[in-house]
């Protein structure tokens, strides 16, 4: 391709505006097109559809469709996408998972929603499993929930997950789904035989590491910017039946980070004495000891964990799993105990539950109809998700938990802190993470008023500076940046590959418009 890219980019980014400035006409002129094609009735420009595609589960952002397309088979996908591809005007498309973006990475001003999910319904390829049990084959548009459900229905499981399971498949693909289990199966990216992917110029391509690996890797973590995925193949191991839950408390940090790390070492993907999930919290002030993340603490230790936090203002939760079944039910305990002997969590503060394995894999859930029965869940979500070196994450702990976050005094909803391993992770994918072997996912998973979200948009902020100021090199998770020198900055070395890619798989910029990487300008 004898095309320089940046002025490529240019051009393309002159066209968009163009398009932008010539908006009203244009889009008449687009919808009329639609009508003529054989998916229209399959599009809706229905109001209320228009109104949910223009939201998400973060109610900050908000952006406006032309349509919203209904697809019952990859065919339709493809059709819309050709469409929009070989027009003179092209128009943007957005697949729309679950809806669980918090700034409107899966909106599509102007242009065209799919949603996926009705694909539910349709000619997908729903979920399949091989009839060895080694994997399953999911639509893109599935649950994770549906996946859980239905592999245990044969006794089987995908091994890596995310700490909530309703999102889709092609949602948290095109991040990299994180949650407890990724210090030792990586995250869901890396667990993933093949895909088929429709990119943006409309070809159908079925993609492995040895099979069109350019896309295979471009796509994963690819924040949905080469094509919409429309099949995985998840590998399936034999699912447990229960698991030992344990959550742990620390005043010091460097206790509480020596003694995680120190458990995360253990992580051989075979290794039946490695622990099968590992994650760790903030207890706050003015957090509630039972936000969402799941009641744990048994009420009668409550007052003492209070006690504890009030003491502190800060008090850190430890939180561990081991799976176990009828074979290992008489060993798991030993098991755990040898695992925990050492630790220096405050003597008296460990917490035991003994939980089936989906009940605790789908904790979130039940939290989450709590709150949405107090009108607690639909709010505005400012999140902040990030990664911290392993070198760093004291500097963090002392300039952000004990100062920002402290001083603010606004923080509420989970605050997650825990370490992973990079070695799980592929770096020819599109994802991005620090480039030390051991890094830390901070998460804060605030909840806020519709009418407050700016002053924790204004603690984001700061706590971003702060980390720039310390010269602490953090990646966002979930990333969100509204200028091109940010996402170059957070591809880093990547970004060239990046480009290349999109210039490849997605020439005319249609796909995931929403993340606002290559048209920051709009
Ligand atoms: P959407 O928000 O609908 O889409 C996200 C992006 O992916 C958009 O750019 C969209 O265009 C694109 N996209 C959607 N479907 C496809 C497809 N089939 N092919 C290509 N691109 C597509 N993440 C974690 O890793 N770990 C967690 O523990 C975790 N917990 C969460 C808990 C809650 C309560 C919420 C709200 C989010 C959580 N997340 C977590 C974040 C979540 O993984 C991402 O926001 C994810 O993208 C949401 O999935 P979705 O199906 O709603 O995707």
């Amino acid at each position: 391709m004898a095309v320089a890219l940046p002025s490529f980019f240019t051009a393309i980014m002159i066209m968009s505006r163009l398009m932008a400035f010539i908006g009203i006409s244009k889009n008449n002129d687009m919808c009329s097109k639609l009508q003529a094609l054989d998916i229209a009735p399959k599009l809706s420009y229905d109001p209320s559809a228009i109104e949910s595609a223009s939201q998400d589960f973060g109610h900050i952002v908000k952006a406006v469709p032309q349509a919203v397309l209904l697809p019952s088979s990859p065919r339709d996908i493809a059709s819309l996408v050709n469409f929009s591809y070989s027009n003179s005007v092209p128009f943007s498309i957005a697949a729309r998972g679950n809806s669980h973006s918090v700034n409107g990475q899966a909106m599509a001003k102007n242009g065209v929603v799919i949603d996926m999910t009705s694909m539910k319904n349709g000619n997908g390829t729903g979920i399949r499993i091989a009839s060895d049990g080694s994997y399953a084959d999911v639509g893109g548009e599935q649950l994770w929930i549906d996946v859980l459900n239905a592999t245990l229905g044969l006794g089987l499981t995908p091994v890596s997950w995310t700490d909530y399971l309703y999102l889709t498949i092609g949602g948290t693909l095109s991040n990299a789904g994180i949650s407890g289990q990724t210090f030792r199966y990586g995250p869901q990216i890396s667990n993933v035989y093949e895909i088929d992917v429709i990119t943006g110029t409309a070809d159908f391509v079925t993609c492995s590491p040895n099979n069109n690996s350019d896309l295979f890797y471009a796509a994963l973590g690819g924040l949905g910017q080469f094509g919409i995925i429309t099949r995985a193949r998840i590998p399936l191991e034999p699912a447990p039946k229960r698991v030992k839950w344990v959550r742990m408390l620390y005043a010091d940090f460097s206790d509480f980070t020596r003694d995680q790390e120190l458990l995360i070492s253990k992580n051989g993907r075979n290794d039946n004495k490695a622990l099968n999930y590992l994650e760790g919290s903030l207890l706050l002030d003015q957090g509630s000891l039972d936000n969402w993340r799941s009641s744990f603490f048994p009420p009668q230790d409550q007052p003492k964990i209070i006690s504890l936090i009030t003491k502190f203002r800060i008090v850190y939760c430890l939180e561990i799993v081991k799976h176990y079944d009828g074979q290992t039910k008489t060993t798991v305990d030993k098991d755990l105990q040898q695992l925990l002997k050492g630790l220096s969590y405050l003597p008296g503060f460990m917490f035991e539950k003994d939980a089936k394995y989906e009940e605790f894999l789908n904790r979130v859930h039940s939290e989450e109809l709590k709150l949405k029965a107090k009108g607690l869940w639909d709010v505005p979500h400012p999140w902040l998700n990030l990664f911290i070196p392993k070198s760093k994450i004291s500097d963090f702990n002392d300039g952000v938990f004990k100062s920002i976050v402290l001083q603010r005094n606004i923080t509420t909803g989970p605050v997650l802190v825990y370490p992973m391993n990079r070695k799980k992770w592929d770096d020819r994918m599109s994802a991005v993470i620090p480039d030390e072997e051991i890094f830390y996912t901070v998460g804060l998973l605030q909840s806020s008023a519709f009418d407050d979200w700016r002053t924790f948009e204004d603690q984001n902020k700061e706590i971003l500076q702060f980390c720039e100021k310390a010269g602490i090199k953090v990646k966002q998770y979930l990333p969100h940046y509204t200028t091109k020198e940010g996402w170059v900055s957070h591809f880093g070395s990547k970004w060239s590959t990046f480009q290349k890619r999109k210039l490849q798989f997605d020439p005319k910029l249609l796909l995931s418009p929403g993340q606002r990487i290559f048209n920051n300008n709009q």
